[in-house]
């Protein structure tokens, strides 16, 4: 997937920055609303009833698309 596509995505529900992880399956997460947006055929569904409950913390590995602040 296209990163510069990533970084044009940003959360529906707080239009904040997404992190890419990369598990069994791709997903965009939010850190703010600790939900995990998931990638199908390389297509986001930006959508919040096909969201998972994502916990920062317990994230394993995720890769951050910007530098940290
Ligand atoms: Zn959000």
């Amino acid at each position: 997937m296209d990163p510069r596509l990533i970084e044009m995505l940003v959360c529906p529900l707080c239009k904040g920055p997404l992190t890419l992880l990369r598990g069994d399956e791709l997903a965009l997460a939010c850190r703010a609303d600790r939900l995990a947006f998931p990638i199908r055929d390389g297509i986001p569904l930006m959508l919040e009833n096909e969201a998972k409950p994502w916990d920062p913390e317990a994230a394993s590995a995720p890769v951050p698309l910007a530098p940290a602040e």
